[in-house]
């Protein structure tokens, strides 16, 4: 199949554009170069700033109408195409082709939600305290938006941003991730052929991102960052958008914890625990990190785990078989292979996997025996392990899985009603999964507590992030 999509180019104020010097994206199945993208320059991102705040000063006056037309229009081209978004997503980040699929499908749940949300995005009428004035309320959007995304969801970290702040009536400069730039330009292309007028989108691809990063949380023209990625790089954006007093919101790290209580249903549990754990090989926030098991279910859940992840098909992501591709890189492959060493140096036992297989390519593994002091008790690991540690009662269980500085995704399994209302209740995290392991949807709120960020995507709170309020005192 020959990808239409797929372009070296960047995209500024309507036009495709190349530049002198490039990068090379690697897949992560061969480690070889799948394309070239532009490398722009800090001189560069000033232009697309500029080119957007030019396009926001008649975007911010089209009507609701207008907008939420574009983004139906924008989500029809995204549904016409998407075996080739898959494709550009599968051969740059190394997914499953199936996963990726359905991330065509996730994403374009944003765009789609968004459309509508627009539509309903009131102000209030406040009663006046005296006769001679009336007061109400209006939403307007914030002005130029810059968002940075990282490399796991190529497109739907970028379509949850963009969807509302076009929907408001804000203008973008999106900076993907260096390793994902290409579904980036991919979904440029489609919004270019819906319509939206010329710097209403811009998307900048550079390896350079440390200096693109400063400017764009640091522009005064810029009047909102919006950042999915690592919790380091998100207090550095959070520090330089002081200067300017910017908004902000900050999609950061996880490491979440998934408790089974005696009395769940195991089978239901080792379900969940294969799709929270081994989604985009246990590369995603809410991936599962820490295995919390009672005492009398900890043997029958490792033993059924052990099976389950034993027959679990690793390979190139463009075969439809696969349900484990590649890590994501060298450093990732690295973590995986400490954390495991630190655990077994600690005294885990391995159940199944632990080693590469080639390239980039891990076993996914069960380890049980964990100690609580072991690395991956602590950070995010990345990668297909599964780390079981045993706990006697509901408090020691809470307690364990809120002992983190981050508060993204929990999961818990458990039969019980008044269990599954204060076990909800207790746990540290913006989201809960309660007897299922997979909990994203474009109409819920996204979004973490402590360290995993600040703010929510989706949901009827995602317009918020994009906003202000205007109160208007009309004298009579
Ligand atoms: P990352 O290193 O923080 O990168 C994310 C983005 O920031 C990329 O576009 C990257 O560009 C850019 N970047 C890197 N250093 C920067 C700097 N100094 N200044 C400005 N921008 C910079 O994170 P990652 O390793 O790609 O992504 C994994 C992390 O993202 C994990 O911690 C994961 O939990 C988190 N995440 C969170 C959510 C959520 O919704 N909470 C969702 C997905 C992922 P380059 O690629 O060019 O370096």
């Amino acid at each position: 199949m020959k990808n239409s999509l797929l372009i070296e180019k960047a995209y500024h104020n309507g036009s495709f554009i190349t530049s002198k010097k490039t990068f090379d994206v690697i897949n992560p199945a061969n480690q070889k170069a799948m394309g070239h993208m532009p490398n722009l320059q800090t001189k560069d991102c000033e232009q697309f700033i500029i080119s957007a705040h030019q396009a926001w000063k008649s975007w911010k006056d089209t009507s609701v109408t207008d907008r939420a037309n574009l983004l139906i229009k924008l989500a029809s081209l995204v549904n016409d195409h998407k075996a080739e978004l898959a494709e550009i997503m599968t051969l740059e980040s190394g997914k499953p082709i199936n996963e990726s699929l359905t991330e065509v499908d996730y994403a374009n749940s944003f765009i789609t939600w968004f459309a509508e949300e627009s539509k309903r995005s009131y102000g209030l009428t406040i009663p006046a305290s005296t006769n001679n004035i009336r007061m109400q309320t209006i939403k307007q959007g914030i002005g130029v938006v810059a968002a940075i995304t990282p490399w796991n969801f190529p497109l739907a970290m970028i379509t949850r941003k963009l969807a509302p702040a076009l929907a408001s009536g804000c203008t973008i400069v999106i900076k993907p991730a260096s390793q994902t730039p290409f579904s980036a330009v991919a979904l440029a292309q489609l919004a270019d052929q819906a319509g939206f007028p010329k710097g209403v989108i811009n998307v900048i691809t550079s390896t350079n991102s440390q200096a693109i990063g400063e400017i764009l949380a640091t522009h005064q023209l810029v009047r909102k960052i919006t950042f999915t990625g690592s919790t380091a790089v998100g207090k550095t954006l959070m520090e330089l958008a002081a200067s300017t007093i910017k908004r902000i919101s900050l999609e950061l790290g996880g490491n979440a914890p998934f408790l089974v209580f005696n009395d769940a249903d195991i089978d239901k549990a080792v379900t969940g625990a294969i799709a929270g754990k081994f989604r985009n090989t246990g590369q995603t926030c809410v991936s599962i990190n820490r295995f919390y098991i009672q005492d009398k279910v900890y043997d029958t859940f490792s033993k059924k785990l052990t099976k389950a992840v034993k027959a679990l098909q690793v390979g190139d992501g463009l075969n439809t078989n696969t349900q484990v591709g590649p890590l994501i890189n060298d450093k990732g492959l690295q973590k995986v292979q400490e954390h495991i060493a630190d655990a077994l140096g600690k005294g885990a036992k391995l159940e199944t996997g632990g080693k590469n297989i080639q390239g980039l390519f891990f076993e996914p593994t069960v380890l049980t025996n964990m100690h609580k002091q072991s690395k991956i008790a602590t950070e995010e690991t990345f990668g297909p392990i599964c780390a079981l540690f045993k706990f006697t009662t509901e408090e020691e269980a809470i307690a364990l899985a809120n002992d983190t500085p981050f508060g993204l995704a929990s999961y818990f399994y458990s039969n019980n009603i008044h269990q599954c209302i204060r076990v909800s209740e207790q746990l540290e995290a913006g989201m809960v999964g309660v007897n299922t392991g997979l909990i994203s949807n474009a109409a819920a709120p996204f979004g973490g507590v402590k360290q995993s960020g600040l703010g929510r995507e989706g949901s009827t709170y995602g317009m918020d992030e994009y906003q202000e309020i205007k109160y208007i005192c009309l004298g009579m």
